[in-house]
């Protein structure tokens, strides 16, 4: 579909019409009311937000306080992603709910925040520059490849730059430390790897438990996030090490056409 292009460059507008689709698409496999609940972040002042500027959106109702503080959180999310990517290409647009009925009316369940592409949507846990900077990573991903470099993309990458782009404390290394000390089962960096696909990486989050913290939670049990924790403590090196250029390097490649092995080997 979309010939090589290089990291930044702007894209063509045919492009763009098939990234939109196709980001709609796992919502649509997943159930017709999700994606229509997530196709109204297209028309987010129509159900229920009001626009703040032209990359933020928040639920009416919402306090200067939290209008405020979100901005904030904002600069600090841009300026994590810039940290790890060199500089920062997706502008997502942020739909900020402050009540769950908002976050689930736009297809939200469950998780603290989601992304459609650049469209970002936090749920009232998920408003901080943690969160943010995690779906950020996402899309920063989803704008820097074509299409048919993002589909060669495998998940555990995009999962384990996002966690440690976002240093969100429940998948730190401390939480590793963890997990590691109580000898919870967490997938070695073999297995990780074969994570390619949305649908292995789902099944890995719920084989290793790491859907059932709400039980957890109810029992009194520490919280356990192995899968998400492992994409971040295989990333964290892999960043440090080869930083912004050898991530640029490594999408650069992919947009040249290279298998992600190859293109992860040239850089290291
Ligand atoms: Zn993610």
């Amino acid at each position: 579909m979309n010939g090589p292009t290089p990291p930044g460059a702007p894209r063509p507008a045919r492009g763009k019409v098939w990234r939109t689709v196709l980001c709609l698409l796992p919502a649509v496999l997943l159930s017709a009311c999700g994606a229509l609940s997530g196709a109204r972040l297209a028309a987010p002042d129509r159900f229920g937000m009001s626009r703040v500027d032209a990359g933020l959106y928040l639920e009416n109702g919402a306090d200067a306080a939290t209008r405020a503080r979100l901005l904030g959180e904002r600069d600090q999310a841009e300026a994590a992603i810039r940290a790890a990517y060199g500089d920062v290409v997706a502008r997502p647009v942020i739909h900020a709910c402050v009540s769950e009925a908002c976050y689930e009316s736009f297809g939200g369940k469950g998780s603290r925040a989601k992304v459609y592409g650049v469209r970002i949507l936090l749920s009232p846990r998920g408003l901080n520059w943690h969160y943010l900077a995690h779906e950020w990573s996402h899309a920063e991903m989803w704008s820097r490849l074509s299409l048919n470099a993002w589909l060669r993309l495998p998940q555990w990458f995009d999962e384990g730059v996002a966690v440690a782009i976002s240093a969100a404390p429940e998948n730190s290394e401390e939480h590793w430390q963890f997990l590691v000390s109580a000898g919870v089962p967490r997938p070695p960096s073999a297995e990780l790897r074969t994570f390619r696909s949305l649908r292995q990486w789902e099944e890995a989050v719920e084989r290793y438990g790491e859907k059932n913290n709400a039980a957890r939670r109810a029992r009194g049990e520490a919280e356990v996030r192995p899968v998400y924790t492992a994409a971040g403590h295989e990333l964290r090196p892999w960043l440090a090490k080869h930083g912004s250029r050898g991530l640029q390097t490594l999408l650069r490649r992919l947009n040249e056409g290279a298998e992600f092995d190859a293109a992860l080997n040239a850089v290291e």
